[in-house]
């Protein structure tokens, strides 16, 4: 079998493997990264140019986001296809409970922004083209034995086992990750007995930038601003999430159907929804993990924390995670020492926890608080949202989950041959 040497092996090269890789050949161009992913998605095999579609599947990254693609020296390309976020409103259907946020008030062009998946991979793709990143595609990874003295990976490629050895293993193989299993982590799975349907639609009145999360009793629905050509301000990326049953009757509509029933639920804050794109639909559960690393190998991504959809944190949260772990790597790098080793994945795991169980506590009592149509609880979350609005403090913390600048910040060097900034530190927030 054939054996190839390299220092870091990402099995999934997935928006999470392809940004690590991305941000190890800018942090530590010296280090030695291979990809190994089972699409046939390279940057040797860019797929052809970017058309935006109607059922293009789109990620809200927060500012904080942001500030990390631009460190990375992405941001520009990745603006170009980025709808800004000015406004968040998220209210109770059928209530008058209701809370805003505007990036004005954090003296910021924007809160977030929504971008389709599939540029963000593309501009990816494009600036790992100029790496010395190792990309192997189409290619499975069959087997892993990670360790102390580093880690042996067998890979299928072209019908063909080779080995990879490395230093480290990084597994990045997403929410449904089958190398998690088979290294044996323990995963607690809680399903939440609901499904998260996504489409693009268009309404009759400007979305104005405005981000909606919107809570009804069948369970709760965000609307993004997501611009598209010849629609300038009229479509927005929907989030709607709803019980087996309900999403039965749904799917079984036709699209003026469709369309009434989200005007139903959603109200006529957009005007009219004319048109509705694509749906697809993803059963949903939160998936953590224990503890995400051991000696030779650590989780990244949706292998290591996959969340509800609904408050936009995933990724978000896995980008903070990757750059945490970029700035160990490239200490151990410097100081001559294995990145392997179990207190350099041990020092990502101790700066990202607080984040991550913050995160998932976040996102997960959104859906547990708003998801109950009690009454009780439905009066709880009116005085919720009303306070939210006239406390200060707690608007300002509500706005940094939301912006994604509530952590510890990742000190990445700045890298800038190019004036392409670092992560800052201690990025104020008004
Ligand atoms: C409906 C929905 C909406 C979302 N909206 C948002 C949002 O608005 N904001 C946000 O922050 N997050 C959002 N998320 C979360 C976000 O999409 C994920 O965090 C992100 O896609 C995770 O990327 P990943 O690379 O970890 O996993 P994936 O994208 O699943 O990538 C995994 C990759 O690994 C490859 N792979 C799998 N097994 C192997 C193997 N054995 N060998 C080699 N390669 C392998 C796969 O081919 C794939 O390319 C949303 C998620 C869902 C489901």
């Amino acid at each position: 079998m054939d054996r190839t040497d390299t220092d870091l092996i990402i099995a999934g090269g997935g928006l999470a493997g392809a940004t690590l890789a991305l941000a190890l050949a800018r942090e530590v161009p010296t280090l030695r990264v291979t990809v190994v992913e089972t699409f046939p998605l390279s940057p040797e095999a860019l797929p052809a140019d970017y058309q935006p579609s109607y059922d293009a599947r789109s990620t809200a990254l927060a500012w904080g986001s942001r500030l990390i693609f631009d460190a990375l020296g992405l941001w520009p390309e990745l603006s170009r296809h980025a709808t800004p976020i000015r406004h968040i409103h998220v209210s109770d259907r059928g209530r008058f409970g209701a809370t805003r946020l505007h990036a004005r008030d954090h003296h910021q062009d924007a809160l977030g922004y929504v971008a389709d998946n599939r540029w963000m991979g593309l501009c990816l793709m494009r600036a790992l083209q100029d790496t010395s990143v190792r990309w192997r595609a189409p290619a499975e990874v069959l087997d892993m034995m990670p360790g102390e003295s580093g880690v042996e990976v067998t890979i299928r490629e072209q019908g063909e086992q080779q080995i990879l050895t490395g230093q480290c293993l990084v597994v990045a193989d997403g929410g449904r990750s089958g190398l998690r299993e088979k290294l044996g982590f323990v995963t607690h799975t809680e399903r939440y007995g609901q499904n998260a349907l996504i489409a693009n639609v268009t309404t009759s009145e400007s979305h104005r930038f405005t981000a909606y999360e919107r809570f009804t009793d069948s369970g709760p629905m965000a609307l993004l601003p997501h611009d598209a050509p010849g629609e300038p301000g009229h479509q927005s990326a929907l989030v709607w999430t709803l019980n087996d049953e309900a999403l039965a009757e749904i799917l079984a509509l036709s699209d003026e159907g469709r369309c009434q029933r989200l005007q139903d639920r959603f109200g006529w804050r957009l005007g009219r929804f004319t048109r509705i794109g694509e749906c697809h639909h993803y059963p949903l559960a939160l998936t953590t993990v224990d503890a995400p690393v051991r000696s030779g190998v650590a989780l990244v991504g949706n292998a290591a924390h996959a969340l509800h959809p609904v408050a936009g944190q995933g990724f978000n949260l896995a980008l903070r995670g990757l750059m945490t772990l970029v700035e160990q790597f490239r200490n151990a790098h410097e100081q001559g020492r294995s990145i392997g080793e179990l207190s350099v994945l041990g020092a990502y795991e101790q700066h990202h926890r607080q984040d991550w169980q913050q995160t998932v506590r976040f996102s997960d009592s959104l859906i547990r608080v708003f998801g109950q149509s009690l009454p009780v609880v439905a009066a709880a979350r009116d005085a919720g949202l009303v306070g939210l609005d006239m406390i200060p403090g707690a608007k300002r913390w509500f706005a940094r989950q939301a912006m994604g600048t509530g952590g510890r910040k990742p000190v990445l060097s700045s890298s800038n041959r190019s004036g392409r900034k670092a992560v800052p530190n201690g990025q104020q927030n008004g």
